[in-house]
């Protein structure tokens, strides 16, 4: 009669993490193996069995032993923490099983049963710091050569892994996580978050928030793993988390800001993507390099050579840069609020400023939306506030568009729409929202067909609201008031605003918004929409 090994991973280390396919296999087992700790955690689970319990050296002779005990027909459990599959039992049994000839059809049958390993527990305690590509890598060079080691820390610092470091120290080893501090920080930022957790799920847990520079003031043992976080990880609020994917963008006032949930999934978000290479249009260009646009390996290999050796210095210079994260970095600009003329000298300047990779597109706007692909957004907007450019970010956030008001004939109301781009231009929102200012009652700027309008008329101002401005069912706002004071508007306009920022749901533009709460700051919206029910129509049909 032939027996059967079950090779265990047993999860961190409490009951409630151990999958019940392990606890049964435990129970269906007669001789239990493993290392005197590990049994001790279980032992709530182990009754009625014979043990065998080794140092934590005699891994081998553990593995020959279950081996010896199932060719005599007894159903062994050999355990492992976390995993038997990483740094556990599960290749070592069958490399002895393989020394004895062993094959799966006639040989004893093995069972490899799945545990939660350390990269995952650890992760979970500390938030989200893995959620993109990973690896573990161990700091043991008792059976690796340490040069191996040091190659595969280079590489993953190099390629932006996450990293889950399993025997970071021990009483012996202790320069090996200082070793491989030193190569991760050749690559990755100071105050990359670091998460050290000791013994997860156990008694003794432990968990410490750090960064790359100061991991090493903090104690780390055996039972430590430390996790290393990406060049997209922060920390928020006691945990550590990693963005999905890397789409960023600059945007102004605020270095790198990650995408928001629901802007993600556009391919205009993704000018990385593998199908959207043959779009060549200058920034997806640049951005799909080093690998996608060279033609043949030899290039391929020629350029990541180059990448390791630098560009003109010495092999162990080129190793030593660290990588400079460049995105898109977008921006609005132009010549004022109530200023529509570029001169000869800001237009050369623009061109300088975006070159031949980037892109400069005119709005509907009123405004040229440049896109950059930059590691230092702040050298752009130096030279053009130094230029005299109007500057403001891009995206869901507030737009002041105001008429040139007749090349100032109707000057009046140029202070107000200075004031509304001062006080609120830029300010982040749930949607895109336009703000129109026309200078005369004419209003031939169009304010009535933005999101919040309003008309400089007989030395005061009309309100208009919830404009529909694109689509087959477009519609003007509706005037909800005439002859505001204008030393009220902009406090008028300033509370419709913050009412909108707080109240309305993400993505939801003004207008819908408006139809919704019905009543935004007293101003009431009538039910205009006709009757007739209009097909709808998506971009494109
Ligand atoms: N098979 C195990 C790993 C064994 S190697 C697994 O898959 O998790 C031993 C290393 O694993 C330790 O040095 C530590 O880095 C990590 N480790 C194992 N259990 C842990 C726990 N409960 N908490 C934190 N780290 C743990």
């Amino acid at each position: 009669m032939k027996g059967k090994l079950l090779v265990i991973g047993f999860g961190p280390g409490d009951e409630k993490h151990i999958t019940g396919r392990a606890k049964e296999a435990i129970q269906e087992s007669d001789i239990i193996i493993g290392y005197k700790t590990y049994v001790d955690l279980i032992k709530g689970l182990i009754t009625g069995k014979q043990i065998i319990s080794t140092g934590m050296t005699e891994e081998v002779s553990r593995a020959q032993e279950a081996v010896k005990q199932a060719e005599l027909g007894y159903t062994v459990a050999v355990i492992s923490s976390g995993d038997a599959g990483v740094y556990g039992m599960a290749g070592l049994v069958y490399e002895v099983l393989i020394e004895k000839g062993w094959k799966k059809d006639s040989g004893v049958e093995v069972e490899v049963v799945p545990g939660i390993s350390a990269i995952n527990s650890c992760a979970a305690l500390l938030g989200a710091p893995v959620m993109h590509d990973a690896c573990t890598i161990s700091l043991s060079d008792h059976l690796t050569p340490w040069s191996l080691i040091e190659k595969r820390i280079e590489a993953a610092a190099q390629a932006d892994f996450v990293i889950a470091l399993y025997n970071p120290k021990s009483g012996r080893r202790t320069r090996q996580i200082m070793e491989a501090q030193k190569i991760l920080l050749k690559y990755r930022s100071p105050d990359t978050p670091v998460g050290l957790v000791k013994s997860a799920f156990r008694d003794s847990q432990k968990i410490v928030l750090t960064n790359l520079q100061e991991m090493l003031e903090h104690e780390i043992g055996m039972l430590t793993t430390v996790l290393i976080g990406n060049s997209s990880t922060f920390f928020y609020d006691g945990l550590i988390i990693t963005p999905r994917g890397y789409q960023r963008k600059y945007t102004l006032n605020q270095a790198i800001q990650p995408l928001k949930p629901h802007q993600r999934l556009q391919k205009a978000a993704e000018p990385w993507a593998l199908e959207q290479m043959e779009d060549v249009t200058p920034v997806n260009k640049k951005l799909v390099t080093p690998t996608s646009v060279k033609e043949s390996p030899r290039e391929l290999a020629e350029e990541a050579l180059q990448m390791i050796l630098g560009e003109n210095d010495g092999p162990s210079q080129g190793l030593m840069v660290k990588q400079d994260f460049q995105s898109i970095f977008e921006v609005a600009v132009s010549p004022g609020v109530a200023n529509k003329k570029f001169t000869a000298t800001q237009m050369v300047i623009l061109s300088e400023i975006v070159g031949e990779e980037g892109v400069m597109e005119y709005t509907q706007d009123h405004y040229m939306k440049l896109q950059i692909l930059t590691s230092k957004p702040d050298e752009i907007v130096e030279k053009l506030t130094a230029a005299n450019f109007l500057i403001a970010p891009v995206g869901d956030v507030l737009t002041v568009k105001a008429c040139d008001f007749c090349d100032g004939e109707k000057k009046d109301s140029i202070p107000y729409a200075d004031e509304l781009q001062e006080r609120l231009g830029g300010m982040e929102l749930p949607k895109e929202l336009k703000l129109g200012v026309n200078g005369c009652g004419m209003a031939c700027y169009g304010a009535v067909k933005e999101d919040i309008g309003i008309v400089y008329r007989k030395g005061a101002f009309d309100l208009f609201l919830g404009a529909k401005t694109a689509g087959r069912t477009a519609h003007p706002g509706q005037i909800v008031a005439e002859g505001i004071a204008p030393d009220q508007i902009v406090g008028v306009i300033e509370g419709i605003v913050q009412e909108y920022k707080q109240k309305a749901y993400p993505n939801e533009r003004f207008y819908k918004f408006f139809k919704r709460v019905k009543e935004v700051q007293g101003f009431v919206y009538q039910d205009i929409t006709p009757n007739l029910k209009i097909e709808a129509a998506v971009c494109g049909e």
